[in-house]
């Protein structure tokens, strides 16, 4: 199957949490993090979520910056990345910051008939699986639109559906000097775990940026 080139980026806490017990989002990253992470975005063709997310934080998944914009349309580009939300049942509210042109819903058959005629207006919708979002033929679908490098910003239920299905090819994340605690906070990677066939990673680099560590991960196939 074809599909874009795959990156993971996320932040954690010292204590390995991407937000608090309440999913409440909690800044891990200082300016220089801050910083590469808007790169990493403007040099997207797609940044991806969850609806997890997207309920948790509501992101406008934007590139801000003038500069990056700038830079997108003197390569030729939109100024902001294709914003895709990755939502089985169309959950996303229809306020949500990320809806707009270049936004797309990805949803599956599940997705009601009158919660997509809302959303519709705002977005494209894509369809892609019967009960969940099936990401293989989402990516399929994301490569045939131009899609060749893809971001996923989370959360951690995305990103083990992502893992677990081998559909990842680096990931980024950011060890920030703060501590979050719960057990049911969320980290890098939910889902059910594995129990044997642990993907292995290669290190590709690990840097000192506002007082924490951030670490490159190629994932080994
Ligand atoms: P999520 O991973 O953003 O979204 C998960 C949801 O996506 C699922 O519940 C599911 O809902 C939908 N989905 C559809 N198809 C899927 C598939 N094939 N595989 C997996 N999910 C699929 O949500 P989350 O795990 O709750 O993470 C959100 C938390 O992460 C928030 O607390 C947020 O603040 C945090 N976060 C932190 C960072 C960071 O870098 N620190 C970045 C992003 C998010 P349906 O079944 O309804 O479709």
């Amino acid at each position: 199957m074809e599909r874009p080139n795959v990156i993971i980026n996320c932040a954690m806490s010292a204590d390995g949490k991407i937000s608090s017990f309440e999913r409440r989002q909690v800044r891990i990253s200082g300016q220089r993090d801050m910083d590469r992470v808007r790169l990493l975005r403007a040099e997207s063709d797609a940044v991806m979520v969850g609806v997890g997310t997207v309920l948790a934080d509501d992101p406008g998944l934007r590139v801000k910056s003038l500069d990056l914009r700038n830079m997108r349309r003197d390569r030729g580009l939109p100024e902001d990345p294709l914003r895709v939300v990755v939502d089985s049942r169309a959950r996303t509210p229809p306020r949500s910051e990320v809806l707009g042109k270049g936004c797309i819903l990805a949803v599956s058959k599940a997705a009601t008939a009158d919660r997509l005629a809302t959303l519709r207006k705002k977005c494209e919708i894509v369809v892609a699986g019967e009960d969940r979002v099936d990401l293989r033929e989402l990516l399929s679908i994301l490569k045939k639109k131009g899609v060749r490098k893809l971001m996923v910003e989370g959360g951690a239920t995305l990103n083990w559906s992502l893992i677990e299905a081998g559909l990842v090819d680096e990931i980024s994340v950011y060890i920030g000097p703060i501590i979050i605690g719960g057990e049911g906070a969320p980290t890098p990677v939910d889902g059910p775990g594995f129990s044997r066939d642990f993907p292995r990673l290669e290190l590709i680099r690990a840097d000192v940026v506002d007082g924490g560590v951030l670490l490159r991960w190629r994932v080994l196939r």
